[in-house]
């Protein structure tokens, strides 16, 4: 598409935009169980009217634009609370859980070296995000992946077997995104402090759920800062903080380690330049967005959104449990769940779902389909579980031959 010549009228763009949406999944009918999470319509409002109101100030410049430097530090500082961070916590907003990954991937690279670590090693469970892998590819640091035990939770001996004098960093997921269990924290973080080493919790699904799934009396491992050597975490605030997509917080445990991850310079015409993360130009519509969500909400809102979210969820899981030829992935602890067909094609089942209207993530190893569960499935579970049962007596018939996973990309 060339630049038109002639400019466009306004109503005319927003006309084609709306056609262009219409194209896409309706993430707000409750059949989609990935990518996107709805709190309603007045949440929904709220934070695209916070965000577009904020979409051109730059977050670059706190002293330009103190009032987002003022909402970076209450949104930190509520997390900073609710991970039980202490006093001495300090964290940034980022542009998303990949970004809150790559910096503490980063951050445990630089204090490495400062040790005297040259080819550094993150010692990390199979089911850590893919984005761990990517900071790893990007800042030269080797990923050491360990195979997770049958209930998909991390080989807490196999991680300690696999430190040498070069790893800086060890992870551990509340929830895992797979499979949806949550990693012993504890004991990863214990064999971080032993070998000297960082500690991240990736609780980019979970922190904001597993606090309230702990307060309504679910038991929860311990997951964040009250356990001793855990170092940092991510938590996405587009996920379950239900704020608009661009919005997620990295923690420490101290202002020594954040420093590790920022960077300043005045190697340049232009003078003193600093930036928290990855971005410099960093627009004030995510961090006005996800602060405007949060005082909507309160904590009361949270504690109801997370039992919402959990009571769909047990009822998906109870029902898939429910459906001859369906086998759930491990004990799911939060309110993710994975789920495979061992009988037929479990991807010929998703796609048939999709067909239907329905998304879930297509996933493997081994072949499964992915559900995250938000409040706005509350009404929608039961007929899934209704098309998953009818959706696998069609494709048990339609592939008596199971299509191999290899030939279906
Ligand atoms: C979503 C997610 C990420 C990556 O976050 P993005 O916001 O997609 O960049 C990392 N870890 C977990 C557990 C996640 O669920």
């Amino acid at each position: 598409m060339p630049l038109p010549p002639t400019g466009r009228p306004a109503p005319e763009i927003l006309a084609e935009l709306d056609a262009l949406q219409a194209q896409d999944v309706d993430w707000r009918g409750g059949k989609v169980f990935s990518l996107a999470y709805d709190a309603g319509d007045e949440v929904y409002e709220l934070g695209k009217e916070a965000s577009a109101r904020f979409s051109s100030a730059n977050g670059l410049n706190p002293f330009a634009f103190p009032s987002l430097g003022r909402m970076q530090a209450d949104v930190v500082d509520v997390f900073r609370q609710l991970l039980n961070g202490g006093d001495q916590a300090a964290g940034f907003m980022t542009s998303g859980g990949t970004e809150s990954i790559l910096l503490a991937v980063k951050g445990a690279r630089n204090r490495g070296r400062e040790l005297g670590i040259t080819a550094p090693e993150v010692v990390l469970p199979t089911t850590a995000h893919a984005a761990f892998s990517k900071a790893c590819a990007d800042y030269g640091l080797r990923a050491v992946r360990v195979p997770v035990g049958p209930d998909f939770k991390a080989d807490v001996a196999a991680m300690a077997a696999a430190v040498t004098a070069n790893t800086v960093l060890l992870v551990a997921s509340a929830p895992s995104y797979p499979q949806g269990v949550i990693d012993d924290v504890a004991g990863v973080a214990a064999v971080a402090a032993d070998a000297g080493a960082l500690c991240h919790v990736d609780a980019c699904m979970g922190g904001v759920t597993l606090p309230y799934l702990e307060r309504l009396g679910l038991p929860i491992p311990p997951f964040d800062f009250r356990v001793p050597g855990v170092t940092s975490m991510s938590v996405d605030l587009h996920k379950y903080g239900y704020a608009p997509k661009g919005a997620s917080v990295v923690l420490y445990r101290s202002k020594e380690l954040r420093k590790h991850q920022t960077f300043t310079t005045d190697d340049w015409l232009g003078g003193f330049y600093a930036s928290s993360g990855i971005l410099g130009t960093k627009s004030g519509g995510p961090i006005a967005g996800a602060w405007a969500v949060l005082q909507h909400l309160g904590d009361d809102g949270y504690l109801r959104l997370a039992r919402t979210a959990r009571a769909a969820f047990e009822r998906l899981v109870a029902g898939l449990r429910s459906i001859d030829g369906v086998q759930v992935l491990g004990e799911p602890e939060a309110t993710l769940v994975a789920f495979t067909c061992p009988a037929v094609d479990t991807f010929a089942v998703g796609r048939a779902l999709w067909d239907k209207g329905w998304y879930a993530d297509q996933q493997a190893p081994p072949p499964s389909l992915h559900c995250t569960v938000h409040a706005g499935h509350a009404g929608t579970v039961g007929a899934f579980v209704d098309a998953v049962r009818a959706t696998l007596a069609e494709v048990g018939v339609a592939t008596a031959e199971a299509v191999p996973y290899a030939s279906l990309e």
